[in-house]
């Protein structure tokens, strides 16, 4: 039986003053005269006129999930038949926009004298609400931090911060050891935030290991607190993984926003420190980068040529053309072939230079099938070439992404295979890069082109990463000699001495050498005498269309 009270009128003070002292709604259904009274926040979420109405049982099954009701309907049954005084349910409300929000109803049945139904008085808790600290680490989430930023008044946003830090490749971790490791080095990473933050601000848990520093109301934010605040946190860290004597070791990247006047959403602050925080991490690392409208424009920029960079290649690689520039060998005082260089034309961004794009296409995965249209323009284009000039060669760019993230050899094969391309009359030129460097993958491809008697280059040789590993193990047949080299070597002792000896090196393991950025008559004179195989340079030509390519150097002797 549910509890027995006569008189009821005392309680519903009792009930507003509650309301007040709580984030629940707190409700009282009257079964007899059907009417429900709620707590009145409920009005601004879910879809009640009132917060005090008849007709309760029917405008509250309006309010119910349909797929809910029957549930609903059913519990309510069993209290007005004196079956049931239980009421503890988890269900469906609609809110104000019709989404569904969970939430857990409890209530406890009141009957009157001959025990019929009279009151069910309980409270309703929205789930997601509740669920606003972390399980991990124990700190508020997003929802909370969200919010605490629309909270935040307009005098005190102008001097507090965001400051997003990271993990640096907190994937590494969760991959080398396993998800609990990961889940224990978030909560130290939470603690040690936390410590370093004290008083001063709050903290709130991200999505993957990203944790979310919130300062708000500061005398003044000239000599960058944000910055500060990552400084103390960065050495709190540190002092952690010292002290478990580095069996764990990582380093912290963060991205700050400060709140100014002219932003006046405060949600948007959230996508600023994220964008910091990536800028930290493309940057290099374990820093704390500071939100900037500049490099937001320019990231905002590179999306939109990215997008249209996709949709160039969606649409059957539109305003994508080889170009093609000669390539003179020195021996034979001829033109040996050329390398093919990609230009890329749209109707917004105008003519864009490869230094742009072909980021973008390989941060996109797009260098994929632009490769794979390289590789065929190419190949076709050199095929028609050699009717007019035998045995005329053409050079391909390959991007480390082509040889890290998808089948480059099979997509050669299958070129070679449908044209019937001789493959001796091919060069691949691949970019020394650090990205190269790491793992056997790599190792392996190189091995097979190898294996496959593919030409390979080493493109830009002695711009940082020069590995002499690849050069012993003879897997290049040529080197090309990095243009800044080439641009210095008349000036600079250093450089003529470093093209020199690299020169001989390759000679003496029988590579062939390729000089680029040849530019001027002196240039060309001054290369000359350290008996490069072969010279490319705008001294003898621009890259150009291959219609120009035809006619000016196709077939033609002596054109230097
Ligand atoms: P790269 O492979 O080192 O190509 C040589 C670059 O030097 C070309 O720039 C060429 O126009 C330029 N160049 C040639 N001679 C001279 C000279 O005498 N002086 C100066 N200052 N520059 C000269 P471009 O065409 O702008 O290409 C830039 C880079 O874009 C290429 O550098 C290459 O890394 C990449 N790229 C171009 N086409 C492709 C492609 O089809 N696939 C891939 N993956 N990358 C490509
Ligand atoms: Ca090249
Ligand atoms: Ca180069």
């Amino acid at each position: 039986m549910g509890t027995n009270i006569d008189n009821f009128e005392k309680y519903i003070g009792v009930f507003e003053i509650l309301s007040k002292c709580t984030d629940d709604y707190l409700f009282i259904l009257d079964f007899i005269e059907d009417h429900y009274n709620i707590t009145k926040r409920a009005t601004e979420i879910f879809n009640f006129e009132q917060n005090d109405f008849y007709n309760a049982l029917s405008i509250i099954g309006e309010s119910v999930y349909p797929d809910d009701r029957e549930m609903l309907n059913n519990n309510i049954q069993d209290i007005i038949d004196g079956k049931s005084n239980e009421h503890d349910l988890e269900y469906r409300w609609i809110n104000k926009s019709g989404n569904p929000v969970w939430i857990s109803c409890r209530g406890q049945v009141v009957r009157d004298l001959d025990g019929r139904a009279r009151y069910l008085i309980g409270r309703i808790s929205e789930l997601g609400r509740k669920n606003k600290i972390d399980n991990i680490t124990g700190l508020y989430r997003e929802v909370r931090l969200r919010q605490d930023i629309l909270k935040m008044d307009r005098a005190s946003a102008k001097k507090g911060f965001l400051l997003l830090i990271g993990i640096d490749n907190f994937k590494d971790i969760n991959e080398r050891y396993n998800k609990e490791v990961g889940n224990s080095t978030l909560q130290v990473l939470a603690q040690c935030i936390t410590e370093a933050v004290g008083e001063s601000a709050s903290v709130y848990r991200m999505s993957g290991d990203e944790i979310m520093v919130f300062c708000k109301g500061l005398d003044s934010i000239l000599s960058d607190p944000a910055k500060e605040m990552y400084k103390k946190i960065r050495s709190v860290v540190d002092k952690k993984i010292n002290e478990k004597g580095y069996r764990l070791f990582y380093t912290i990247s963060g991205g700050s926003v400060y709140f100014t006047e002219e932003d006046n959403t405060g949600i948007q602050y959230i996508e600023k420190a994220e964008f910091a925080l990536r800028l930290a991490k493309i940057r290099g690392k374990n820093m704390c980068v500071c939100y900037e409208k500049l490099d937001y424009s320019e990231y905002v920029n590179k999306l939109k040529m990215q997008e249209a960079l996709r949709k160039a290649v969606e649409n059957n690689f539109e305003g994508f053309e080889l170009y093609y520039q000669p390539i003179v060998n020195m021996e034979k005082a001829c033109i040996h072939g050329a390398e093919a260089l990609l230009r890329w034309k749209n109707g917004k961004f105008g003519m864009v230079s490869p230094g742009i794009f072909i980021p973008l296409l390989e941060d996109s995965g797009l260098i994929i099938p632009v490769g794979r249209w390289v590789i065929e323009d190419a190949m076709r284009q050199c095929l028609e070439w050699q009717k007019i000039c035998p045995g005329f060669r053409v050079n391909i760019n390959i991007s480390f992404v082509q040889i890290k993230k998808s089948n480059v050899i099979s997509d050669i094969d299958l070129c070679m295979e449908k044209f019937g391309f001789d493959s001796k009359n091919v060069l691949f030129e691949i970019t020394e890069s650090g990205e190269l460097e790491t793992g056997y993958s790599t190792q392996n491809i190189l091995e097979s082109f190898h294996r496959r008697s593919l030409n390979l280059a080493i493109d830009d040789f002695g711009t940082g990463y020069s590995n002499l590993r690849y050069i012993k193990e003879m897997m290049f047949n040529l080197v090309k000699i990095d243009q800044a080299f080439i641009r210095g070597i008349r000036d600079s002792q250093y450089d003529y001495m470093v093209v020199k000896q690299f020169t001989e090196l390759a000679h003496s393991l029988n590579l062939k050498v390729c000089y680029e950025g040849v530019e001027t008559e002196e240039d060309f004179k001054c290369v000359r005498e350290l008996e490069p195989d072969y010279i490319q340079g705008y001294y003898f030509s621009r890259p150009v269309t291959s219609a120009e390519f035809e006619e000016k150097y196709l077939g033609k002797e002596n054109v230097f």
